[in-house]
């Protein structure tokens, strides 16, 4: 059987990452990350293979031009991000059911792609303010990347009402398990 395809998309500092982590230790939900291929350069900590597939952004334009993308989009200026062909087969083929941590535009074009065998989910901060003292919190941007990221959650949040399923994080385990749960219904479910 063919594994069904996750979308999680959220605006930067939503915690979307925490959330991926703890559904990908839930054996139940049978899930698989996609590994995204990216121009960017690894933070630290960061393992090539596994958070991404780390290339230079000559070699991410050959690939575009070759085909070997579902989606990309420059997230960025001049940074791209994308997902593999070969990465939803690989977890896809295998009966898993590929979870991509992806940018709202790139989240949508998936969906339209994939239809009833995708389930795309919008994950939101409580409010700007919440998100607000949250990437502050971090203590790892600057200001201006910080007023960067405020003015495209806003932007990012006018496309929620688009996604199949909204879910606001206010509460970790709740939103994990609110998660969990749409996403066992949806996979075990929904014939395809
Ligand atoms: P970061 O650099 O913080 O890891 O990711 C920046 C943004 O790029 C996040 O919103 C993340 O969801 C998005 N992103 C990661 N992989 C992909 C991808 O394959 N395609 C698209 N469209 N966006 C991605």
């Amino acid at each position: 059987m063919k594994g069904k395809i996750i979308i999680l998309s959220a605006p930067s500092g939503t915690g979307k990452s925490t959330v991926i982590n703890r559904l990908m230790k839930m054996p139940d939900l049978r899930l698989g990350f996609s590994i995204s291929a990216t121009s960017r350069k690894p933070r630290s900590g960061e393992v090539d293979g596994r958070e991404y597939y780390f290339i230079s952004d000559k070699e991410f334009l050959r690939r575009i031009d070759v085909g070997d993308f579902v989606e990309y989009e420059e997230v960025y200026a001049g940074t791209h991000y994308g997902t593999l062909r070969s990465e939803v087969e690989r977890v896809c083929d295998n009966g898993l059911n590929l979870i991509m941590d992806i940018d709202v535009k790139g989240g949508l074009n998936v969906k339209e792609l994939y239809g009833s065998r995708a389930l795309s989910i919008f994950l939101e901060p409580p409010s700007l303010q919440t998100l607000e003292r949250r990437l502050r919190g971090r203590g790892t941007d600057s200001e201006e990347t910080i007023l960067r990221r405020l003015g495209k959650a806003e932007y990012e949040i006018s496309f929620a009402p688009s996604f199949d399923l909204r879910v606001v994080n206010d509460n970790l385990d709740d939103t994990v398990e609110r998660i969990a749960s749409a996403i066992r219904t949806f996979t075990t479910h929904d014939p395809d």
